[in-house]
């Protein structure tokens, strides 16, 4: 097709007289948002436009402020040189004497299931802090955002060469895998990748380890991997006096981005082994004589493996692997808390 030169050249001018008028408009507005007259250092401009400076796209840390409303996508990976609350405290409000005893269950809600974090806390930015042994050589609290560049992308390493304060190792042959205490990671290295790193490994047992915090860290890891967010989380092992073995941890756990929607709790796992008698104070440890047997009827049949939960008489049961099977105690809003799902098909 043939253009006329003529009409060319008249289209081009207009263009060009449109473009001036519009880079004019734009020299104009601009000055008069950002920068005051005659206050217009030379090497602010380029080529006759002002650089308009521009607002800060997310405001700082401002504690009282609703972090949720801040765009979770605009995320730094580089964690802080400091954690937004000092670790080595248990949380002003947890008290160890308002948990109930004991009582085949292998964990107990605390404050209503709400952490004790703060909202200055809430920051989608990850960080692991893992707090100063004691004067005893006890652990205090680790303190993490997680996030999916703190998860380790290598297998665990050795950990056998740690023996936290109340390490008097025996095996019971009613103890899964029979040896009573695990080398209990406050964080589990799923999430942060810390092997064999003392202030984070305290004398847990068996039953603490594998029943009682898993579940818990596992809700953690499932959000961060799901979802490419983080998990405010911190653990903290709770000891009485100066006692070498711990009663129990306090599992606090938030999501960062979603506010708390899809992982929030706030637990306390016992430290305990039925079936076992521990002296807390030196971690020495007998069978009580029960064999590990709880006398009171099975609520509720779990597959560890699958994280589903079954009724008792369910005939799918026989099909789980011996060493996945756990018996529950408790009620169904328990299992639930702690990321167990039902079998939607349980058959008599
Ligand atoms: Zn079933």
């Amino acid at each position: 097709m043939n253009i006329d030169l003529k009409n060319k050249k008249t289209l081009l001018i207009i263009a060009a007289v449109v473009i001036v008028g519009i880079l004019l408009i734009v020299l104009l507005a601009g000055g008069g948002l950002d920068l005051p007259s005659g206050d217009l250092p030379g090497n602010d401009t380029q080529g006759g436009l002002p650089v308009i400076t521009e607002a800060p796209t997310s405001a700082p840390d401002v504690p009282g402020t609703s972090p949720a409303t801040d765009a979770p996508s605009n995320t730094p990976t580089e964690a802080p040189t400091e954690a937004p609350t000092e670790a080595g405290t248990q949380p002003a409000g947890f008290d160890l004497a308002a948990i109930p005893p004991f009582s085949d269950v292998p964990f107990a809600v605390v404050n209503d299931n709400v952490p004790f974090f703060t909202e200055a806390d809430m920051v989608p930015k990850s960080f692991e802090t893992y707090g100063d042994l004691d004067s005893l050589g006890r652990c205090t609290t680790c303190f993490a955002c997680v996030g999916k560049d703190l998860m380790p992308t290598d297998e665990r390493g050795d950990i056998s060469k740690v023996y936290p304060t109340g390490w008097v190792q025996n095996y019971y042959s009613f103890v899964e895998q029979e040896a009573l205490y695990n080398r209990s990671h406050l964080i589990g290295h799923q999430l942060t990748g810390e092997n064999d790193n003392k202030k984070n490994l305290i004398t847990g047992t068996r039953y603490m380890n594998a029943d009682g915090m898993i579940p818990f860290e596992n809700m953690v890891a499932d959000y961060v991997l799901e979802t490419n967010g983080h998990v405010l989380y911190r653990v903290t092992p709770i000891f009485e006096g100066n006692n070498l073995v711990a009663a129990g941890v306090l599992m606090e756990a938030k999501s960062v981005e979603d506010n708390g929607e899809a992982v929030e709790y706030c637990v306390f796992c016992y430290n305990v082994q039925p079936g076992v008698k521990i002296d807390y104070k030196t971690g020495k440890n007998e069978a009580d004589g029960t064999g590990g047997y709880i006398d009171k009827p099975v609520t509720f049949v779990l597959n560890f493996n699958s994280g589903k939960y079954h009724t008792p008489g369910c005939s799918d049961i026989a099909s789980i692997s011996e060493k996945n099977v756990r018996y529950w105690y408790g009620t169904e809003e328990e299992l639930l808390l702690a990321g167990y799902v039902p079998h939607t098909k349980c058959n008599k």
